[in-house]
């Protein structure tokens, strides 16, 4: 049989592990199978320039056609894998054919979490996680329409502001005490809160979604605390690893596919990248799960080097970022565990920090207007060593 690497998935990771094998000087086939219609994209701008009509479909695109083609990276789009079967190394597409395989990578991303309350498949109740669903999305937005976004996590808030500033009347209902509270501190989410509330878009804690009433279509969301009119919903309820495919072929999943630093499976023909895995990371020293641009890029080039013989271990920070109205939040690091925070600068003018303390290290900065703190912090948090939180709450002190 002649090489073939098969990439399962074809998102962010599969685009760029795809490069990166041909940059390693991977010269056998290399067939990229994925159940979209479109090749690799960029989903950070589906709730932000591209659900408030700033961005065409070709911008999402993470590089043309004829990129791929010039490295000969063939795709099958539209189509499923549906089963791996190892001892052949083959896997099965929906479209009764297969394809034979000396490498696969598994980069299957994640899909969102769907309610589970009374009424959630009435018409008019979306998802925000492909091109397709942003268009489900943009036939329902309109100014004066009545938007209910369940979730204050960064998409719900992501395209709360993009509605509000559409013209529409958005509610959003969060059932934990505060929004971004599995990412940020209190600090942070007060900020986010005021900023939403100036700017037009009600915000609700403590609210449980109980049911979706409508007849046909949804027409209001009840709520512990009442009911809220909605002539649509997004919901942005998290979202969950795409492994059963991996599990219908006996490789473990825990919280996503169980790979080691080097992106592999417990096959040795196997890896995983992405969204889908739960990997080690040694600076961190723990395994996770991340749901993020950062990890499906590094961990897609760590697994392509790998597959080319080119021993490579994963563990970078994590980081992330969020565009709400004019604001840009990057957050370097986890700051789950942290026993301190302590804020640089001052929200009122929409430039600070705060920063994570566990036992004196700093662990992660959430920061707002300054992407130069935002890299100081992602470099103090590689070096470790305890520091001087309270020199550094002085935006005068420099963190270099
Ligand atoms: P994905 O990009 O999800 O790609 C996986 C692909 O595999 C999908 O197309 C899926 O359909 C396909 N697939 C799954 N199973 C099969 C199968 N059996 N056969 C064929 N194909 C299959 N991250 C940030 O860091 N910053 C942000 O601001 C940010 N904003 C976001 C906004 C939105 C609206 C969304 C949805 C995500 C955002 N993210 C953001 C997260 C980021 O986009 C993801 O972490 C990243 O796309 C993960 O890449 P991936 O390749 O692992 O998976």
């Amino acid at each position: 049989m002649s090489e073939r690497i098969v990439i399962v998935g074809a998102g962010h990771g599969a685009g760029i592990a795809a490069t990166s094998l041909r940059e390693h000087g991977y010269a056998g086939e290399i067939v990229v199978v994925g159940e979209e219609a479109y090749r690799p994209y960029q989903r950070p701008p589906l709730s932000k320039n591209f659900l408030a009509g700033q961005m065409a479909v070709e911008q999402l695109q993470l590089k043309p056609e004829k990129f791929y083609q010039e490295r000969s990276v063939a795709f099958r789009l539209n189509a499923r894998v549906e089963r791996i079967d190892r001892s052949a190394r083959a896997v099965h597409l929906s479209d009764g054919s297969s394809l034979t395989y000396t490498m696969l990578l598994l980069a299957t991303g994640s899909r969102p979490r769907r309610l589970s309350v009374p009424g959630a498949d009435l018409a008019g109740v979306h998802y925000l996680r492909t091109i397709s669903d942003v268009e489900g999305i943009k036939a329902d937005m309109a100014p004066g329409k009545r938007l209910v976004v369940v979730g204050g996590g960064y998409i719900g808030l992501e395209a709360a502001a993009v509605a509000v500033k559409a013209g529409l009347s958005v509610t959003v209902l969060e059932a934990a005490p505060r929004i971004l509270a599995r990412v940020s501190g209190p600090q942070t989410s007060t900020f986010f809160t005021e900023e939403h509330q100036r700017q037009g878009v009600e915000i609700r804690c403590n609210a449980a979604v109980h049911a979706l009433e409508g007849t046909g279509r949804v027409e209001a969301v009840t709520t512990n605390t009442g009911s809220v009119p909605a002539d649509f919903v997004i919901a942005g309820v998290g979202i969950e690893p795409v492994c059963e495919l991996a599990a219908a072929a006996g490789l473990s999943c825990d919280n996503g596919v169980v790979v080691d630093d080097h992106a592999r499976t417990e096959d040795e023909f196997i890896y995983a990248a992405g969204d889908c895995t739960n990997h080690p990371n040694a600076l961190l020293g723990c395994r996770l799960r991340l749901e993020s641009v950062q990890n499906a890029v590094d961990q897609s080039r760590v697994a392509a080097a790998n597959m080319c013989g080119k021993p490579t271990s994963y563990s970078e920070l994590p980081w992330f970022w969020s565009n709400q109205f004019d604001l840009r939040l990057q957050i370097a690091g986890l700051s789950q565990g942290h026993d301190t925070a302590v804020l640089r600068g001052d929200p009122a003018v929409r430039n600070f920090s705060v920063m994570y303390l566990k036992d004196g290290r700093l662990i992660a900065a959430d920061t707002v207007g300054s992407p130069k703190d935002h890299l100081a912090f992602r470099k103090l948090i590689v070096a470790g060593g305890v520091i001087d939180a309270g020199k550094f709450a002085d935006p005068a002190t420099p963190l270099a």
